[in-house]
């Protein structure tokens, strides 16, 4: 068995198909005429342009605007000089428009590789993709080989590409699995969004074309040549949770109680306005987290108040009557904006990230604050800010948001009145003073995603330690305590909008530790709704109670599988 960084659940058996990237489907000529060539490229780049178009509309109707993103991005590299110009240079120097394109392609990407950084490294990743697509197009051999397949199989690769993903025909994929990338990896945010399970960050493949394989992703492993036991018993795990899940979904609309009668609020995470459509469907109760700088990813400048209202209250329309809790903006670490200039930082996850870099930009903040504040007019707005780490920047964020309402109000301007202000518990410091900064706020939402990273010294996007961040070590749940009592006291409510929250098999430690409000990607929703369903509260209250004197995170999942 071969282990890698679980990035979709679900459990799938079938061949292996080696992907492989990078083609160099070109042939050296002589005598060129570089005018021809340029035409041939200029041709090309027309004919990717369009795909990308149409992949861009596909793949939002099937997989949300989140998924689609990735193709306007690409596009905007397609049409970039510092992409085409050296490629046409080549051209002039007497290349084939295909060797342009790999030299031109690869040297870029290399230069955004060097960097060092993650969130470049992606990027070096796209402009291969791109540089890829050019060279099949102009060998005539079209996309990529994943277009064509006709039986469904596991699609192993390096790493894939977003338009190899969006290409795939329905239904011809079982799984994915990838020698590098994070949980965070493009192929980890596509698979999810697909529904398809995935493994990544395995290392070296080191498999053949055709193995027959075992995929699970919520173990994230890998078993090549299985025997006909271990298949019989996969086929029937999968079964099983297909099942599971089929039967949740038709109860998805109800609310989540305990058998003995414990309401627990189940919300989504989302980035979009097409996020938030997709959520009501799944049974969403409100938004409770909704990470507005997925809003601008694309954007060569950030929206100015006015576009920003627009889109905020498209979203709060889903949710006319629910919450939306809407976060200001988190950028820094590995989530970058086109629109915003970075400055280097040796440490970005603990550098000037989330609110220390809005406070740095207060332009940033006033228009955000002033337009989730206009498009909430009427009705109740949540506001959060995330990265917090003390008190006095719960207070410096709360008093900008009271200039601003005063500004509006001195301007005529409608705007909500009836706000709440919450944190992020995403920093150690912030959660263990929770008793101190829950007099500054109406509710906490614990981001344990960040709170694990930063509680266990685990870089969450470095696949060498992936498997150290599990966010049910006792460390971090003792912190969940420490922060529920406290605002429980003072009658404040508490979310938990971390990865943590949209899994079923957390959902007793959490709502045993006294979490008021779960929110999720929405596909999830339905079966962390079904397993509130099949618990009691006061049983596992003494179930959290235990899970926070073990020894680590095998000992809670050990407890949890067994109770
Ligand atoms: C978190 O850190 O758990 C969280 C929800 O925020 P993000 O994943 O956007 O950093
Ligand atoms: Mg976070």
């Amino acid at each position: 068995m071969i282990t890698g960084v679980p990035a979709s659940a679900g459990v799938a058996v079938g061949p292996l198909h080696i992907h492989v990237i990078g083609d160099t489907l070109y042939e050296e000529r002589s005598n060129l005429d570089a005018a021809e060539e340029l035409r041939r490229l200029d041709d090309a780049v027309v004919a990717v342009d369009t795909r990308l178009t149409e992949l861009e509309e596909s793949t939002r109707t099937r997989a949300g605007d989140d998924a689609a993103e990735i193709f306007g991005v690409h596009k905007l590299f397609l049409a970039d000089p510092s992409f085409s110009d050296p490629i046409r240079s080549l051209i002039e120097q007497g290349r084939t428009a295909e060797s342009a394109v790999f030299e031109g392609s690869e040297a870029l990407a290399s230069e955004f590789e060097d960097i060092g950084d993650d969130y470049f490294s992606q990027r070096a990743v796209d402009i291969r993709d791109i540089g890829g697509q050019l060279i099949r197009t102009l060998a005539g051999v079209g996309g990529s080989d994943l277009g064509t397949l006709s039986t469904p199989v596991v699609i192993a690769a390096d790493d894939l590409t977003p338009s190899d993903t969006a290409t795939i025909p329905d239904g011809m994929v079982l799984a994915f699995v990838t020698a590098v990338g994070s949980a965070t990896s493009h192929t980890a945010i596509l698979a999810r969004a697909m529904g398809v399970p995935a493994v990544v960050g395995i290392g070296d493949l080191g498999f053949e074309e055709g193995t027959t394989v075992i995929v699970d992703g919520a173990a994230g492993s890998v078993i090549p040549d299985p025997n006909e036991d271990q298949i019989a018993e996969a086929i029937l795990r999968g079964e099983n949770a297909k099942a599971i899940a089929d039967e949740a979904l038709a109860s998805a609309a109800e609310p989540a109680v305990t058998l003995d009668g414990h309401g627990v609020e189940v919300v989504a995470n989302i980035g979009t306005a097409a996020d938030a459509r997709r959520a009501v469907e799944f049974g969403a109760e409100g938004v409770g987290l909704l990470r507005t700088e997925f809003l601008f990813l694309d954007q060569p400048a950030l929206p100015d108040e006015l576009e920003q209202m627009a889109e905020y209250a498209e979203i709060f329309s889903h949710f006319p009557n629910q919450p939306v809790v809407v976060r200001t903006l988190d950028v820094g670490g590995d989530k970058h904006l086109p629109s915003i200039d970075l400055e280097e930082e040796l440490n970005p996850f603990l550098g000037k990230r989330g609110i220390r870099l809005t406070f740095a930009e207060d332009s940033l903040f006033r228009d955000q604050v002033r337009a989730i504040l206009r498009a909430g007019a009427g009705r109740a707005v949540q506001i959060m800010f995330p990265m917090v780490g003390s008190v006095d920047e719960v207070r410096r964020a709360r008093a900008r948001v009271d200039e601003l309402t005063a500004e509006l109000d001195s301007e005529w301007t409608p705007r909500a009145t009836d706000i709440e202000i919450g944190v992020m518990i995403e920093v150690p410091s912030a959660a263990v003073m929770a008793d101190v900064l829950v007099d500054h706020v109406d509710f906490f939402s614990i981001g344990t995603n960040d709170l694990t990273q930063y509680t266990l010294a685990v870089d969450r996007t470095n696949p060498a330690v992936a498997h150290m961040a599990d966010a049910l070590h006792p460390a971090v749940l003792r912190l969940i305590r420490a922060v529920v009592e406290p605002a429980h006291v003072a009658g404040k409510w508490v979310g938990v909008c971390g990865e943590l929250a949209g899994d079923p098999v957390a959902a007793p430690i959490l709502v045993g530790l006294g979490v008021d409000e779960l929110s999720m990607s929405a596909p999830s929703i339905p079966l962390v709704k079904q397993a509130i369903r099949a618990i009691s509260r006061s049983a596992v209250r003494d179930l959290a109670m235990r899970a926070l004197d073990l020894d680590g995170p095998a000992e809670v999942r050990e407890l949890l599988s067994t109770r």
